[in-house]
């Protein structure tokens, strides 16, 4: 999606403070946080939002939900962290590229 800025982020087309990166997923800082420690996961194939998710994304979605954990304690969120996924504008959803808002603070 060429005006999509996570699909922008994802090509490297504009900077982000990366967190993780592998074939299929990216991970980096929010850039307005809402807590100490604010990033965001999303998958580098373009998915409008949890909605537009069927069968097909189940494998991809398993792999972001299962990344959470780890990046979490790479960013030394040991107390806990909480996730959310803003869906639509209904939802609060406001880049429509799908992702995976962790929050938390360190220690
Ligand atoms: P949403 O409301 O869609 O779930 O949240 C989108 C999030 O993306 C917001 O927290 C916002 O701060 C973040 N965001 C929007 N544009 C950029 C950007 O260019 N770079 C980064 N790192 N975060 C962004
Ligand atoms: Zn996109």
């Amino acid at each position: 999606m060429s005006d999509c800025i996570f699909c922008k982020i994802a090509a490297g087309e504009i900077p982000c403070n990366k967190v993780y990166e592998d074939d299929d997923v990216l991970a980096f800082h929010d850039i307005r946080p809402l807590a100490p420690v604010h990033f965001l996961i999303i998958p580098k194939l373009h998915v409008a939002s949890l909605a537009e998710c069927g069968p097909e994304h189940e494998a991809l979605l398993g792999r972001i939900m299962g990344l959470v954990p780890r990046l979490a304690a790479e960013q030394g969120l040991a107390a806990g962290f909480k996730t959310g996924i803003n869906t639509g504008h209904g939802g609060g959803q406001e880049v429509f590229h799908l992702h995976v808002h962790v929050f938390g603070h360190k220690g």
